[in-house]
């Protein structure tokens, strides 16, 4: 009786106020196969690009000189077709086993290698410690303990071994990929160490890559104008970068859910909000940015030409990872706008929306980063929780848990109301 009651009375508050926006199918939409992980490989970012404009249209926003869509080209190495990584009868699985390197040069023709293993206090020791060495070596390299710098010096050593043919480095760590905009000289993979325990002599690769010097991307960009006279008002803006990083081979590819098809659910949740009460103080704009895994190139273009000017931006809000939230949000450039902040804060406290707002100070992490650094005021907030699947291929639409989704929008929706 009393789910019947609360049926109707949602069905009653629907009527009134307007279905809210369907954020659920339209994440798990784009995280399908059709759109291929929203890359550079087929036609998967065209299709998220086409599909959020013709939202943006259903809800009512308007476009910018008549058209949605801004395009730029970046240069991109992509992986369409082979990846194969056999090591004698084990055929290693993409994704799980090993990642190409994002910048790898492929090996077009299925070729063989014998393996030479190398620990990497030797890599850093000596260069000597190799030559003389035949061009069908592959390199390994076991490299965890040596964080971040390892694969820098990875490739400067190579840069000197120019002997071998291809390397691959061993980790226990987690494998997470992204994007290139260069392509390198060799054919480089990250292999999880447990498959070469056995110490295999030799490796069997084919890998199909295309590098795309002018790959032609897109932002999405659609604006409610205020009530009256929108000429004179100042803007609010929503940002969230709607491309992922697409496929590593025919058979693979990278869903991205959490990063960042949700945040894609997020700005059109607000969209259609916002939509049914226009602000008489601001126009809100929405932006949907391209490439952003490829280096923030779709947001710093968009910086390099605005549609319109960023000084009269009074305040942006960039969401990148709005799938889970049981452990609240955090919010990179608190520390900058501590106002701002001190106002999110105080509205949470208010209505109890979410658990914690952790402050975090100014960080390149997102879209906001050129805003921030042209002096427009910006906040990125990312949610937190157990979900810790990032830029690999579990990070699927059925892992997104949306514990602060609709509370989240709801905070974000009052602080935009505050201005
Ligand atoms: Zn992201």
């Amino acid at each position: 009786m009393r789910l019947a009651l609360s049926f109707v009375f949602s069905l009653a508050l629907s009527f009134v106020y307007g279905q809210q926006y369907p954020y659920r199918q339209t994440i798990s939409m784009l995280c399908s196969p059709e759109y291929a992980g929203r890359g550079y490989v087929e036609d998967g970012r065209v299709l998220a690009a086409n599909f959020i404009a013709a939202e943006f249209q259903k809800i009512g926003l308007q476009p910018f000189k008549n058209k949605y869509q801004q395009t730029f080209t970046l240069p991109v190495q992509t992986f369409p077709g082979a990846c194969l990584f056999v090591l004698g009868s084990d055929t290693l699985k993409p994704g799980i086993d090993y990642l190409v390197h994002p910048g790898s040069a492929g090996v077009a023709l299925p070729s063989s290698y014998q393996l030479v293993y190398c620990n990497t206090s030797t890599l850093y020791r000596s260069v000597n410690a190799f030559k003389p060495c035949p061009k069908d070596r592959m390199l390994v390299v076991q490299t965890t303990g040596f964080g971040g710098d390892t694969n820098k010096v990875l490739q400067a050593r190579l840069q000197e071994l120019q002997q071998f043919a291809a390397t691959t480095e061993l980790t226990t760590n987690k494998l997470t990929w992204s994007v290139s905009q260069e392509a390198k000289p060799y054919p480089a993979f990250q292999v999880v160490t447990t498959a070469f325990a056995s110490k295999p002599q030799s490796a069997f690769i084919h890998l199909t890559t295309l590098f795309e010097p002018k790959f032609t991307s897109s932002n999405v960009i659609g604006y409610l104008p205020a009530a009256n006279k929108p000429k004179q008002k100042p803007y609010l803006v929503v940002t969230a970068h709607y491309d992922h990083l697409g496929r590593m081979g025919s058979e693979t590819y990278f869903p991205g859910a959490n990063d960042n098809a949700s945040g894609v659910g997020m700005l059109l949740y607000l969209a259609q909000e916002l939509s049914r009460q226009r602000d008489s103080n601001f126009n809100y704009v929405f932006i949907a940015f391209g490439a952003e895994e490829a280096g923030l190139v779709g947001s710093h273009y968009f910086v390099e030409h605005p549609l319109f000017d960023l000084k009269q931006i009074r305040f942006l809000l960039n969401t990148d990872i709005m799938g889970s939230g049981e452990e609240g949000i955090t919010v990179v450039n608190a520390t900058l706008f501590k106002s701002e902040f001190d106002k999110l804060k105080e509205l949470n406290t208010e209505a109890n929306y979410l658990p914690q707002i952790k402050s975090r100070g100014p960080a390149a992490n997102s879209d906001h980063y050129f805003f921030t650094e042209s002096g427009v005021p910006a906040f990125f907030v990312y949610t937190m929780g157990p979900n810790k699947h990032y830029h690999d291929i579990a990070d699927t639409a059925e892992e997104l848990s949306y514990a602060a989704f609709e509370p989240l929008a709801q905070l974000l929706l009052s602080f935009m109301r505050s201005f």
